[in-house]
């Protein structure tokens, strides 16, 4: 099992070149690169200097996060999602990263199941088509999110979608967060085919009631209230042993240098995972 390593962790105490140095120097073995630290790194760097940082590092991208709200867009909104895409696709080509996490849109109105699944499809084969167009296909990584005003919020939902596609290059990402924010049901877990899972974000969260819990309130792994033991034993009862990348979005944790922050991250996802796998 490969640790991996989410920016989000660090977005208010890092920057992407500081995350990559600091994600080598600690021993992580991937990193998904987000967005706003990838603009913001481009700014003072060009995508050789990323090149060369991975072709000298054990550090390798695994994903980029996220190309966010692709549901129900006005044209506008849509063409400044597919801008990030093209980005990603430029900078993917270059570095060798062809996953990227799509994420569905929050507060959409009155919209049911049925519309939600059509636009998704819609959309996700939108996306594939433009990243083929930019001539480099990528894999799609749907991501549920489990908030309540979020179109796509349990794991059930979003499988379904991701069976929908029919797609090779589409599968999804498992959040142990966002699975246990909305109560996401056990028996749909069972059902994935396991070659769909094409990320799986771990962390931790506080006892706070279905429907309350917001990324602020993720812990580490293992410090929380989420049965974590029972989602790992799950997985590595149908054979996966990719990878797992810590994803918290703490407040606290941004008071922290950002050093500490990247070590203890590594630590606690250790202690969590070892019971299941070896790391490394
Ligand atoms: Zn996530």
């Amino acid at each position: 099992m490969k640790l991996c390593f989410n920016e989000a962790t660090t977005i208010g105490n890092s920057t992407l070149e500081q995350d990559l140095i600091l994600c080598e120097r600690y021993g992580y073995d991937f990193i998904e690169i987000r967005l706003d630290k990838l603009r913001e790194y481009l700014q003072t760097h060009c995508v050789a200097d990323l090149k060369a940082f991975f072709a000298e590092s054990r550090l390798k991208p695994y994903a980029f996060n996220a190309l966010e709200g692709i549901n129900f867009r006005t044209p506008q909104e849509w063409e400044e999602l597919l801008s990030g895409l093209d980005l990603f696709c430029e900078v993917g080509k270059e570095i060798s990263c062809n996953k990227v996490v799509v994420v569905p849109t929050n507060d959409v109105g009155h919209k049911t199941v049925n519309e939600i699944k059509a636009s998704s499809l819609e959309a996700i084969c939108a996306i594939d088509e433009r990243a083929r167009s930019n001539g480099w296909p990528m894999d799609l990584a749907f991501e549920f999110v489990g908030y309540p005003n979020l179109c796509v919020n349990t794991f059930g939902q979003a499988y379904d979608i991701v069976e929908a596609a029919n797609m090779e290059n589409v599968g999804i990402v498992l959040d142990c967060f966002h699975f246990y924010a909305m109560n996401s049901r056990w028996e749909d877990l069972e059902r994935l085919d396991i070659n769909k899972l094409f990320i799986f974000h771990i962390d931790d969260s506080e006892d706070l009631p279905v429907g309350a819990l917001r990324d602020e309130h993720r812990l580490w792994p293992g410090d929380g209230a989420i049965d974590l033991d029972r989602i790992f034993a799950l997985l590595k009862k149908k054979g996966y042993c990719e990878m797992a990348s810590v994803e918290l979005f703490r407040p606290e944790y941004y008071d922290m240098p950002a050093q500490d922050t990247i070590r203890i991250a590594k630590e606690k996802s250790i202690g969590a995972l070892s019971g299941h796998w070896h790391i490394g």
